[in-house]
């Protein structure tokens, strides 16, 4: 083992090297995939009776296989939403593993849950939620809808005449494709309000006031949207949040992606109403500078979660004995062993403050009015609609939805950028058109103007 020790030591220079060059150059190069079949031939077998060494497993990583893998933070990388994890997030993403800590009760994972609540209350103070919310690290926005959904799925279903019936749950075609997919995991049915545009009181009220009685007794629940993932639309989260309180509905906003701008004084105004939800997901994988993977539920009252979530054994008593107690991430959310995913995110708020948080989200939001206004200058280019939050829609006069493909794969070949087209709903009809998501802060005015010129 000693020998063995030695070679892991030296290794870990190695890939202290490598992890130093990686977060600290922000031009990267950009990556592109291989298929399966050329990585085979380049790296041959890896997995062997013997093993290859540690030295040259890395070295086929760093030199062949990271290769073919796109950097998320690169600056020109706009396409989907990308990511931005500080550098300290991702040094105390490694102190995380090192510290082997199991994150799913107090009793063994005390302190590092301690720094995840440290977190987690200012998040819920950036929701302007009452006393006594509170929330879970999640793997991501999925697990985090999924929890959400799971716990009023579960409040609703105490009600006798609740029991066994399938529940329904009303929500946009804007929303994310995660709502929907969840609702098919627990088995609930899915009514959409037909919208790409932000949901309002109105359009909710309507399509509750078309269910049939049979229907309407098996609603249950609403999810709002609080940035949507095409276009950074936030619903009216203030009328929606009245319709629920007058229909007894349980009121969930997805703010995977724009929870972020929460802290942005710019933009704060329109999500006005969030801190009357049942429950909110936030992604800081997303747009709060932390590595993958970390999402966010946070609840109105936790005690529902916990009744819904809480996994029973006997080895797990024990956890719940008063001696231990504590705070137990286990039982707010799916997952029971889970990583301290929340960590990375403390320690880079803990090292910058708040305040720079806020700084480098207007960056994001100033990126896309930037754009914005570049593309509206531009005589081929113009917005499909004016920017929001960080994310910008236009077209180029005269593309086709085959040019947009085209150009997509050209700049991604060239090293060029990463950005992607997609669609959006004019009338009855869906137009393919480019898109930009600004994340990241080392994104330059220059960056922009060299992808625009691509579409010349
Ligand atoms: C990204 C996103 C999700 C899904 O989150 P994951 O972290 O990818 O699981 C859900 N909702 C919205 C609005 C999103 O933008």
């Amino acid at each position: 083992m000693h020998n063995i020790d030695i070679e892991v030591v030296e290794m870990t220079l190695d890939v202290m090297k490598y992890v130093i060059g990686r977060i600290t150059t922000t031009s990267p190069e950009l990556g592109k995939p291989k298929t399966s079949e050329e990585l085979k031939k380049l790296v041959g077998d890896t997995i062997t009776p013997d093993g290859i060494g540690g030295e040259k497993a890395f070295h086929l990583f760093k030199d062949v296989l990271a290769k073919a893998t796109v950097p998320i933070d690169h600056p020109r990388h706009l396409a989907f939403v990308p990511a931005a994890p500080t550098r300290s997030a991702i040094m105390f993403d490694l102190v995380t593993s090192a510290s082997s800590i199991h994150g799913a009760y107090w009793m063994e994972g005390a302190g590092g849950i301690f720094c995840e609540n440290e977190a987690m209350s200012w998040l819920v103070s950036i929701t302007g939620m009452p006393q006594g919310a509170f929330g879970v690290f999640t793997s991501g926005g999925t697990a985090a809808n999924l929890s959400a959904m799971v716990t009023a799925r579960e409040y609703w279903r105490r009600e006798d005449r609740n029991k066994g019936e399938k529940g329904i749950i009303v929500t946009s075609a804007a929303a994310h494709s995660s709502i929907k997919a969840m609702a098919k995991v627990i088995d609930v049915d899915v009514v959409l309000v037909e919208t790409e545009d932000l949901m309002t009181a109105d359009h909710l009220q309507k399509t509750i006031l078309t269910l049939a009685p049979e229907k309407r007794k098996r609603l249950f629940a609403v999810v709002a949207t609080g940035g949507t993932t095409n276009a950074g639309i936030v619903d009216d989260l203030e009328g929606i949040a009245r319709v629920c309180k007058e229909e007894n509905l349980w009121f969930h906003v997805d703010a995977a992606y724009g929870g972020g701008a929460l802290v942005a004084d710019s933009v704060r105004h329109i999500f006005n109403g969030i801190e009357q939800a049942d429950s909110i997901t936030i992604d800081p994988h997303k747009w709060m500078f932390s590595p993958y993977d970390c999402g966010a539920i946070i609840y109105r009252n936790p005690d529902l979660a916990k009744e819904a979530h809480s996994q029973k054994g006997s080895y797990l008593d024990i956890f719940k004995d008063e001696g231990a107690h504590g705070f137990n991430p286990a039982e707010y959310q799916i997952q029971l062993t889970r990583r301290v995913r929340g960590l990375p995110l403390w320690f880079s708020l803990a090292a910058h403050g708040t305040d720079q948080y806020k700084e480098a989200v207007e960056c994001g939001i100033a990126l896309a009015n930037l754009a914005g206004s570049l593309i509206t200058s531009h005589p081929d280019l113009e917005l499909v609609r004016p920017p929001s939050l960080s994310c910008v829609l236009f077209r180029r006069k005269g593309w086709s939805p085959m040019d947009y493909t085209n150009w997509t794969y050209k700049n991604h070949k060239e090293g060029i950028a990463l950005v992607t087209p997609t669609k959006w709903k004019r009338k009855d009809a869906f137009e393919t058109v480019a898109r930009f998501c600004f994340i990241n802060p080392d994104t330059t005015e220059d960056d922009i103007r060299v992808i625009l010129k691509t579409m010349e």
